[in-house]
């Protein structure tokens, strides 16, 4: 039998009080995320449970996506098109031919005037 204080010792030496259970860290597993700003945040899961496809960036808050070449964000950032937008376009289009036209109408009746 060892003295009472050797067992002493090792309770100081070694915090837990059941090193049986504690000595088996659960297992974890590190999931990389990649945000629209450029950061790559490694984040800590436990090993059974399945890493969600986004994570907030913990450096700027953006969601943050697992394809580095994908991050959730850029596609926000992407100019979207609305059918607005698209109407706009044609419109400006069509009015900047029309105006041009005009102008050329105007120029040839300035030069025959001239
Ligand atoms: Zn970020």
């Amino acid at each position: 039998m060892s003295s009472g204080s050797a067992i002493r010792g090792s309770r100081v030496g070694s915090s837990p009080m059941r090193p049986d259970e504690r000595t088996e860290p659960a297992p974890r597993r590190l999931v990389n995320y990649f945000c629209a700003a450029g950061h790559d945040s490694g984040i800590w899961f436990a090993a059974d449970a399945p890493a969600p496809d986004t994570w907030d960036c913990p450096r700027c808050g953006q969601p943050a996506g697992l394809d580095q070449q994908a991050p959730p964000g850029r596609l926000r950032a992407e100019p979207y098109k609305s059918h607005l937008a698209y109407v706009k376009e044609r419109r400006s289009e069509e009015d900047g031919a029309a105006i041009l036209e005009e102008a050329l109408a105007k120029l040839r009746q300035r030069r025959g005037r001239v």
